[in-house]
């Protein structure tokens, strides 16, 4: 199926989800995750009108700037990311970094930055153990921690939910992010504005935008 017609669909879902809570679906931004797709599939995601590109690895992440010069494209960089691939990441010219988790992460992006980076702190809300991301105890300190890197701004939070969760209790997960979304930003840190919240995939999204997600991450629904 086309990539436009995937999207009127999901569009559709994004907007009934929307009514049944109350939100405007324009505060719902699409991250396209093309971690699993060809080139020209990523390019008919954009011509779909789809500009926010989500790539979880670095390698994956080049080749697609690469191919796609022609396009007002602003990039994600959703997946973990070690320390020693900062640079280039850096350097890709990416606008988000998704998965900020650890301060050596931090202390190596304002190293390498030559400008302010915007990040999404990853917070593990489900205790999965195999996951990236911060206790949600570690939250508040490490968020004043960043305050001694002027080249981070926080601009959201970020989760990934676990693959075997039920509606319930990805429900709660998602809720639980938007709370200590909202706490960051109710305390109004000039370097962490953390308006936005990053959750919901192409199982759970539906849930997620009900939940409050203001940037959602679809791969397989939308280029799958
Ligand atoms: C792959 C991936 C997605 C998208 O997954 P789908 O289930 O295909 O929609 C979203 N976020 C992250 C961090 C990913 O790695």
């Amino acid at each position: 199926m086309k990539v436009a017609q995937q999207l009127a669909k999901v569009k559709e879902k994004i907007q009934a989800a929307c009514t049944r809570v109350g939100r405007n679906p324009e505060e719902v931004k699409i991250v396209a995750v093309t971690k699993y797709a060809s080139n020209e599939r990523t390019k008919e995601a954009i011509e779909a009108g789809l500009l926010h590109i989500g790539e979880n690895r670095l390698e994956g992440l080049k080749e697609k700037q690469a191919f796609l010069t022609d396009f007002n494209i602003q990039w994600h960089f959703i997946g973990s990311l070690q320390s020693r691939k900062v640079k280039e990441v850096l350097h890709s010219g990416v606008h988000y970094i998704h998965s900020l988790d650890r301060l050596s992460l931090a202390e190596e992006i304002q190293k390498r930055s030559i400008s302010v980076v915007r990040c999404f702190v990853q917070v593990n809300v489900s205790k999965e153990e195999s996951k990236h991301g911060l206790a949600v105890w570690e939250l508040n300190p490490f968020i004043q921690a960043l305050e001694q890197f002027p080249n981070i701004c926080v601009v959201g939070l970020m989760t990934m939910a676990p693959l075997k969760a039920t509606k319930e209790e990805l429900r709660l997960y998602f809720r639980q992010l938007k709370k200590l979304q909202l706490e960051i930003e109710a305390m109004q840190l000039s370097y962490a504005p953390c308006h936005e919240c990053s959750m919901g995939m192409s199982n759970d999204f539906e849930i997620a935008v009900e939940e409050g997600a203001t940037f959602i991450r679809l791969g397989t629904v939308l280029v799958g």
